[in-house]
């Protein structure tokens, strides 16, 4: 479902050059569920917003469910990153004056899906996070772990191929941390292909498959 082969991504720092990804070979298979696992400062986020079409890269190939990644076509990476992808982060991201209902919503109604048929999904993803008793709060009046669980539900609703997580559990105590991990497996039990991101073996071991990434190089047994 995903190959990268070969990609480098620099960024330029005045006459400076950061060599940041080298090389990068990456196969994730459909119904996977990979952790790419390194250190701070590895080139993992990079790596993550490269994935989620989020930013170019210098050289090599990416192909996303049989479809060629042109980084230079913006128009094109935006349609793949609006259709594919959900996106998961460790701050949440989630907008404060919005209700649950209309945080989850949100994605459905920028796509122009007719209104009552959004509101009737957002309700099911909201279902499915185990947040039914909580969709008219706002994000200050729920915890870490449930305003985690708004932006998952925000990241399933367009139904994408691939969930992208990165450091999904870094702002959250051990226990809420593993509720999380409990219902990304158990996302993934049902079809959902999740690469997450994290610095933290027991975040990684939740995973069916570790990729290990340090200082730029990624070592993946899946490709060769
Ligand atoms: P990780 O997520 O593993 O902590 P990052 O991918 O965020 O690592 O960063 C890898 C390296 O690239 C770091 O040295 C970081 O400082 C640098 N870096 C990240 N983004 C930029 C940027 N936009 N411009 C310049 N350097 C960057
Ligand atoms: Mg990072």
């Amino acid at each position: 479902m995903i190959t990268l082969k070969n990609i480098n991504k620099s960024y330029w720092i005045g006459e400076n050059r950061l060599h940041v990804l080298k090389d990068v070979n990456l196969t994730v298979k459909q119904g996977d569920f990979v952790t790419i696992l390194g250190a701070s400062g590895s080139g993992k986020s990079t790596l993550m917003n490269i994935i989620g079409c989020m930013d170019n890269f210098d050289s090599g190939s990416y192909e996303l469910d049989g479809l060629s990644i042109t980084p230079d076509d913006e128009d094109r990476m935006a349609e793949i990153r609006n259709h594919k992808i959900g996106f998961i982060f460790q701050k949440y991201h989630l907008i404060p004056q919005y209700d649950v209902l209309q945080n989850v919503v949100m994605p459905l109604l920028i796509r122009g899906v007719d209104r009552k048929q959004a509101i009737e999904r957002a309700y099911q993803a909201i279902e499915m996070v185990n947040l039914s008793e909580r969709t008219d709060h706002l994000p200050n009046e729920l915890s870490g772990g449930q305003q985690q669980r708004v932006a998952i539900a925000r990241a399933l609703i367009t139904q994408p191929s691939l969930l992208l997580a990165d450091e999904p559990t870094g702002a959250l105590d051990s226990k809420t941390s593993e509720d999380i991990l409990t219902l990304f497996k158990e996302l993934n039990a049902k079809g959902n292909t999740i690469i997450q991101i994290s610095h933290d073996v027991k975040v990684a071991q939740a995973g069916k498959r570790i990729v290990y990434i340090k200082d730029g190089v990624l070592s993946d047994t899946e490709s060769d």
